[in-house]
């Protein structure tokens, strides 16, 4: 049902968790696809662990709050490729302190991260999409854009302006055949939610009406769907990937 052959995929945050999972999918779709990562080692660690699987992708692990770092790889990749059809800004961070024990330098930090990251992706890649006359960008986002949480102010901070940067580019890119979405997943089962214990999980799952925490693949699953043509007339929407917990 959905063939990515021949479409270009870059994924920031592509070496483990949701993103991992995202570039997997897109691969067994069809799809060239390249990973962003924070170090060389993790992208090196990500590209074997794939290539096992008989994926063949690429990884590249520019500062995203870099510009110039990006639009040199964004430049390379072009060079490579002549095109860039799928864009998913997904690497993010996370935080859960008191205000009274968040320093100004992490709340600048998730910002960074969540937010002007993404800034610098769309910044550098969507002369290339205006270019082709289409395009595809898509953000994950979460739950808490949607709800807040009751500690970590600047999570759900970034993620309120993941979703404004989703809605706005939406209207300022469809006339260039440019669709812009996001996916605000749940708890979703990465390295961070695995290590929990039982009596952990257990409470955390009874908040979820589905009954069960998020797997990657949910919320890879989401990603292909927007990405591909059976999602044309889908622009600007968040979409909620979370079993209808409501935290
Ligand atoms: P993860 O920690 O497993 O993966 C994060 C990814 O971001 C990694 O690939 C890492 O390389 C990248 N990254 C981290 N810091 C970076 C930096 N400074 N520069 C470049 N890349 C960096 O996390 P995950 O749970 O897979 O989360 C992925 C996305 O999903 C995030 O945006 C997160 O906010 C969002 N999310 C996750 C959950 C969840 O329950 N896991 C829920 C809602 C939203």
């Amino acid at each position: 049902m959905f063939d990515f052959e021949n479409k270009i995929v870059v994924i920031t945050g592509g070496t483990r968790g949701i993103g991992l999972e995202t570039v997997r999918i897109f691969s067994e779709h069809n799809a060239k696809v390249i990973l962003f990562g924070s170090r060389e080692e993790t992208v090196f660690k990500a590209i074997d662990e794939l290539s096992k699987e008989g994926k063949q992708v690429e990884g590249y692990y520019p500062n995203l709050n870099n510009y110039d770092e990006i639009e040199k790889t964004i430049k390379e990749i072009i060079s490579n490729y002549g095109k860039i059809d799928i864009l998913i800004n997904n690497a993010g961070i996370s935080a859960n302190k008191k205000i009274e024990d968040t320093t100004s330098e992490d709340f600048v930090n998730i910002m960074n991260l969540n937010v002007n990251a993404i800034f610098n992706m769309v910044k550098a890649v969507v002369p290339y999409m205006k270019e082709q006359k289409e395009g595809v960008i898509l953000n994950t986002s979460s739950m808490v854009s949607i709800y807040g949480q009751p500690s970590g102010v600047g999570y759900p901070a970034s993620k309120f302006a993941v979703n404004g940067i989703t809605k706005s580019l939406a209207r300022e890119l469809a006339p260039f055949n440019i669709r812009v979405n996001a996916v605000a997943p749940g708890v979703i089962k990465t390295d961070m939610v695995a290590s929990l214990k039982e009596d952990m999980i257990k409470p955390l799952i009874n908040t979820i009406p589905l009954g069960r925490i998020g797997m990657p693949r949910d919320i890879a699953n989401a990603f292909l769907f927007l990405a591909s043509d059976m999602a044309s007339y889908i622009t600007g929407v968040i979409l909620q990937v979370d079993g209808a917990a409501r935290n």
